[in-house]
């Protein structure tokens, strides 16, 4: 098993543009697994519970220089212990979160690297904001200075063809440009989040520059 995830490591890492980063979903994975990408050059992971990966990362303080992302919903109670566990967070979803999170950070000496989810499309099961929503909130999100924001994170609604799940990542990219060239001080536009092991090869084409990768690295979560 450990040498077919190097395997596929190695295959679709070849096969993305070098300025894409790889961040290697292993919520529902052991460390073991997590310690094999780790030895096939992974160095970015991501997980979506926070006391899941409090428990993995426990035992894998012998890896310092993993850089973790949370990419779950994250519930304002547990903001600070993302804080202390993530220094990427792509799932800031809401104004007061953010806020709580700017606040927390600051207390806390970090700098957390954010990206704010989008909706491109209405969807019931996804939080993030719509873009309706996040236009009129730019002007506080831009006074949470202590939250590195760099960018938007986007999860297409499931079910969708190709066209259109292509057609989100691309809106999603068009909407980072436009608030791009609105030059906020503190909010940069460089990092898009955006494709899972479905769609991945369409978020690349919109742009993404980071892709979230699980099932086609490590198979299918029990
Ligand atoms: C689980 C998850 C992924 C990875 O999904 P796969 O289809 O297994 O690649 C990516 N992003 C988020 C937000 C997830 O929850």
């Amino acid at each position: 098993m450990i040498s077919s995830i190097n395997e596929r490591i190695t295959q679709i890492r070849a096969s993305l543009p070098p300025s894409v980063r790889l961040i290697a979903v292993t919520k529902q994975m052991p460390t073991e697994v997590i310690r094999a990408a780790y030895a096939a050059g992974v160095r970015d992971f991501g997980e979506n519970r926070i006391q899941e990966a409090a428990s993995k990362q426990a035992q894998l303080h012998d890896l310092p220089d993993i850089t973790w992302h949370f990419i779950g919903h994250l519930q304002a109670n547990k903001a600070k212990k993302a804080l202390e566990q993530f220094q990427w967070i792509h799932s800031v979803d809401n104004l007061k979160l953010a806020q709580r999170l700017d606040q927390l950070a600051q207390q806390l000496g970090v700098n957390p690297q954010v990206c704010l989810q989008v909706k491109i499309l209405p969807d019931p099961n996804k939080s993030g904001w719509s873009v309706p929503e996040l236009l009129p909130d730019l002007p506080a999100l831009n006074q949470c200075k202590t939250l590195q924001i760099q960018g938007l994170m986007t999860i297409p609604p499931f079910g969708l063809n190709d066209a259109k799940i292509f057609h989100v990542f691309n809106s999603t990219s068009k909407l980072a440009k436009d608030i791009a060239e609105q030059n906020w001080d503190h909010i940069h536009m460089d990092q898009l989040s955006m494709g899972m092991s479905g769609d991945y090869q369409l978020a690349v084409q919109a742009g993404a520059t980071m892709v979230r990768l699980g099932t086609i690295l490590f198979g299918q979560r029990t």
